[in-house]
Parts: structure tokens; C-alpha cells; sequence
């Protein structure tokens, strides 16, 4: 059919991979399997990251997928030298929204708009056109369950949450310890606090929300969702479940010489038998963590590939803004001296960025020591790789509990009383029990059925992920034509 004749929807993300790489996967599904036009809407800075570039100017994206930057916003002219990630992010994409609505009239009024979890002023402009708008949440279901509970917890409790004396409650699902929750609300003077609480309160102003999640993997929360009286303010059939949403990178986009490297070094490898250690499009170790971990990877004695970054001790999100920037970066200055003589038969190092999903797929790969970022969770789980739970910042902490405790796979390393980071001991006792003990063999077979479920999930004729979503497709291409043609203008 021609391009025209499809019925078309504007999707919006928010910089930062963890947030481009489900949006853009989810509007590649809108295009591919349920036959609209997608215009993928994303908020850009004057110096965004090389490896996010990559991404959205791929030459394999499907021809009806349009990427539409808008203006670049000059972050050093918007936001305060201190501020932290999460008001950084809040302050851009309060500047990059001011272009929207004009963006959408030119867009001819698209017949829905799906926005990403912190650009909810983007709802407000929707409503203005007349245009249905829906949130996508980037979090776990629980996550989702816990954002909706916090204008209560924000109205109800005085001090800190952190202070709290138990696990906060949040209704119908498993405590959350005040050390487990997200980074943004453990300190409510903070800018960063009031952000994540303005985006989560507005989440019932959406006509639906969709998340990167699973029956199979988070049943019991999402049927609380659905069915407790606390969550009325979000009817039950507005959450959509509809992941996993995996980008299979090396597929369209081609790999890197690094990425080939990689696959042919893995080739070599028995099967289920390498731990891949990797820390999501940010993360980053101090220098006395990143020793630790070089020595714990090799008094293991097993396979790893580490995707290692430079160490600092400024913040656990350093590359967040460079991932990929430099080129050049060279693992031999940082990493302890002789470490990679010394393992060069079982060891590989990356410098910085990986094809982590096709990695994750090779069956050489045994276990993933990772940072616990949402995507990177689904998409272990989506092959059905067992973790060691490695959380840095944002909401993971929160997602490693599940991982490990809810879900059972995962392991968790623990810091000895008065250090402050995991020692080179404890790094080879976890990466031993999940590569080759018989805790890692029962985390292996939790994950696989999850991996099955996932599959089953996306079945188009019977999968719980596929039928959610052709639901809402279905209503866009039935209700709202009249939009398209300029009759809500
Ligand atoms: N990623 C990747 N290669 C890397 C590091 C990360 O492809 O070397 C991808 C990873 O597959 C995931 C995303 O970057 O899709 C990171 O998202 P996540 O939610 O796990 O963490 P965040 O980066 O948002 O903290």
C-alpha cells in the first residue's frame, strides 16, 4: 500500500539510550507488525552521544519509520552546573517540548501519540489537539505500581523515605527495603525528587500506558494493577503489557569490527560457559571497584567479556553523556597492569560499547553480570541468561530485589561490613555459582521458562504481549480517522 494510505502515529522519546532503544523497538513493531506509519519523535541535544546517533540513523530501520529529531536544546544553556541526571534529563526535555505542538499540526495530527515515562507535558499538548495520548512506562511493572503509590507515600510520610523504619508497602506487591528504592526519591529536598514526581503523578492522564513487560514475568503485579481498588485511578484496561521489546541489534543496523571480534572470540568459547559483564549505556566503577572486579573476573578462573569504561569516582552514571564518544579509549591504561596477559585465554575486553542483545543471544554466553537497568533485565531474560545483579543507580536496586528475590534469577553480591565495594572474593564466589555451580544451573532453568514465556507472549495468534497491543492498534486505526483528515483542527 502506499506510504500515505496507512494510518499514522507519532511516538516521543527521551534521550538516553534506556529510554530510545524500547521506543524505537516499539515503533519498529508498530510498523512491522501491525501496518502504521510511525513518525519516532525524539528530544536531541547540541552534543548528543555517538552510540544514540548510531542508532537512530541505522539504515536498516523499516521504511514507514520516520526518526524526526526536534530542536536541539544547548543543555548548558538550560540546566544548572549541579543538577543530577534525572532534572538534566526533566530540563531538556521541558525546553525540547516547547517545539511540539507545532511539530504535530505539521505532522497533520497523527491519530495517537505515545510518550515516553518523563515527558508527560507532551499529554497536556495532545489533549490541547485533540489527539489521544498514551504513556510508555521504560520500568518494571512493580516500578509502575510503586510510581503510582508515591503521591500517597509523598502525602502520608514527613521525613525521608530512606528514613523509614520497615519496607515501604507498596499496595499488592512485595515490600521494597528503603535502600532498594530508585535513586530519585531517597532524597525529597532534591530537584530530582520533584521531577520523577510530577511525570508519575500525571501517568492517569494517559489513555493507556504501555509497558516493556510480560504475563509470564510480572503476572502477579500486573494483575494487582489491574484488579486492587488502590489502582482505580488507571483502569485495568488501560495497562498494556506488551514486551518484550528487544532490540536485535546486528541485524539491521551492521556491527562494528569490535562487535565481530567479539562474535568470533565467542565462536571459540563452550557453550553457557562466558560471563558477560556489562553496565548498561552509563554506568561506570570507582577505581578501587574497577580493580576489585578485574581480580574477582580472574581468580574465577572463568570466560568472561567485560564491556570495561574508564573508572571514576565522580558518579556511577559517568558515560551516560559519552558512551562512545572516544575512540580511542584504550582498557590497557585503566585496567590493573598485566591483567590482560594474564587472562588472554579466557578473558576479552571491550572498550566502552557492545552489541549487547546479540551477545546475550550467542550460546557461549553463560551468565550476565549486569547493572540491572529495565532493559538490560528483559532482555536476559528474553534469552534466558541468569544475572549477578550488579544495581548502580535510577531504579535498579529496586529491579535487582525482584530479579533476585521475586523472580529467583539472579544473584546478588554482597559488600563486607565496613568496605565500601565489592571484594575480590565475593566477585569470584558469585561469578563461579552463577557460570558453573548448582545455584547458577536452577537461576538457568528460572530463566529459560521466563525466555519461553517471553516467546509465547509474542505469538500473533495466542501471545498475552501481541493481542495486548493489537487491541489498542485496532481503536487507533478504527476510531480516531477523522483526526487524520483535519477534522479535530
Ligand atoms: N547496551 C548495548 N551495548 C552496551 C551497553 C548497553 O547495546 O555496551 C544497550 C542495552 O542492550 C540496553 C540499553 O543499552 O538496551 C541500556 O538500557 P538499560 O535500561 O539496561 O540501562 P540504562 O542504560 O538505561 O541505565
Amino acid at each position: 500500500a502506499d506510504q500515505e494510505d496507512k494510518p499514522h502515529v507519532a511516538v516521543l522519546a527521551n534521550s538516553g539510550l534506556g529510554h530510545v532503544i524500547p521506543l524505537l523497538e516499539f515503533s519498529k513493531r508498530l510498523v512491522v507488525s501491525h501496518g502504521f506509519r510511525v513518525t519516532f519523535l525524539v528530544v536531541t541535544t547540541v552534543d548528543p552521544n555517538p552510540a544514540q546517533d548510531q542508532l537512530l540513523n541505522a539504515p536498516g530501520l523499516p521504511r514507514d519509520l520516520r526518526v524526526l529529531g526536534l530542536p536541539a536544546v544547548d543543555a548548558a544553556s538550560v540546566v544548572p552546573e549541579d543538577s543530577r541526571l534525572l532534572t538534566w534529563v526533566c530540563l531538556i526535555v521541558e525546553a525540547s517540548l516547547k517545539s511540539l505542538k507545532a511539530t504535530l499540526i505539521e505532522l497533520r495530527y497523527p491519530r495517537a501519540l505515545v510518550v515516553d515515562l518523563f515527558c508527560t507535558q507532551a499529554l497536556d499538548v495532545a489533549g490541547e489537539l485533540g489527539i489521544p495520548a498514551y504513556s510508555f512506562c521504560t520500568m518494571s511493572a512493580k516500578m509502575l505500581a510503586f510510581s503510582l503509590y508515591l503521591p500517597t507515600l509523598d502525602r502520608e510520610v514527613t521525613g525521608e523515605l530512606v528514613d523509614l523504619p520497615g519496607p515501604i508497602r507498596v499496595p499488592g506487591c512485595p515490600p521494597i527495603r528503603p535502600d532498594d528504592l530508585l535513586d530519585q526519591v531517597k532524597d525529597r529536598k532534591n530537584e530530582e525528587y520533584r521531577w520523577f514526581l510530577y511525570h508519575v503523578s500525571r501517568f492517569p492522564m494517559a489513555a493507556g500506558i504501555f509497558l516493556n513487560t510480560w504475563e509470564g514475568l510480572e503476572s502477579c503485579t500486573l494483575r494487582v494493577l489491574r484488579e486492587d481498588s488502590f489502582y482505580r485511578q488507571v483502569p485495568a484496561r488501560q495497562i498494556h503489557a506488551i514486551g518484550p521489546l528487544v532490540h536485535e541489534d546486528g541485524d539491521a543496523e551492521g556491527l562494528r569490527s569490535t562487535d565481530i571480534e567479539c562474535f568470533a572470540w565467542l565462536d571459540r568459547q563452550p557453550e553457557e560457559s562466558v560471563v558477560l559483564v556489562s553496565l548498561g549505556s552509563g554506568g561506570t566503577l570507582t577505581t578501587e571497584q574497577q580493580v576489585e572486579m578485574a581480580w574477582g573476573l580472574e581468580l574465577s578462573q572463568q570466560r568472561f567479556l567485560w564491556i570495561v569504561r574508564k573508572p571514576t569516582d565522580a558518579s556511577a552514571s559517568a558515560a551516560f553523556f559519552d558512551v562512545g564518544r572516544d575512540e580511542e579509549d584504550d582498557p590497557t591504561k585503566y585496567l590493573p597492569q598485566g591483567f590482560q596477559e594474564k587472562t588472554r585465554e579466557v578473558g576479552m575486553v571491550v572498550s566502552s560499547w557492545a552489541a549487547q542483545v546479540a551477545i546475550l543471544s550467542h550460546p557461549s554466553v553463560g551468565a550476565f553480570l549486569s547493572h540491572c537497568g529495565w532493559n538490560s533485565s528483559v532482555e536476559s531474560l528474553a534469552k534466558g541468561v541468569p544475572m549477578i545483579a550488579w544495581p548502580l543507580y535510577a531504579e535498579q536496586r529496586t529491579n535487582a530485589a525482584m530479579l533476585v528475590e521475586d523472580i529467583g534469577v539472579a544473584i546478588r553480591p554482597s559488600v563486607e561490613e565496613g568496605r565500601k565495594v565489592v571484594g575480590r572474593k565475593e566477585i569470584e564466589r558469585v561469578v563461579r555459582a552463577v557460570v558453573s555451580g548448582e545455584e547458577g544451573k536452577r537461576m538457568r532453568r528460572r530463566a529459560r521458562e521466563i525466555r519461553d514465556s517471553s516467546i509465547e507472549s509474542l505469538n500473533q495468534g495466542s501471545g498475552s504481549s501481541h493481542a495486548s497491543l493489537a487491541v489498542v492498534c485496532e481503536d487507533w486505526k478504527t476510531k480516531s480517522r477523522g483526526c487524520e483528515e483535519g477534522l479535530c483542527a
